[in-house]
């Protein structure tokens, strides 16, 4: 997967770093609590966990923290 260093939005700017566009290299899945490492994740994003097959939605809070919801 590659990452779009040069996405243009005003919106985002203010974000990046820290925050709600901070990327994640991997995760803790919520329903088997298998550690998943992950080439890159972020809100909006759904991801798979590798041991179960559950899918979760990605949202990462304005404070930079992870919440999976089940997809
Ligand atoms: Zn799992």
């Amino acid at each position: 997967m590659q990452f779009d260093q040069n996405y243009d939005d005003d919106d985002a700017k203010a974000l990046e770093g820290e925050g709600k566009g901070r990327r994640f290299s991997d995760f803790d899945c919520p329903d088997c609590n298998a550690n998943n490492p992950h080439d890159g994740f972020g809100d909006g994003d759904e991801i798979r966990c590798y041991y179960c097959g559950m899918e979760f939605k990605v949202t990462v809070s304005d404070e930079g923290r992870l919440k999976l919801r089940e997809a």
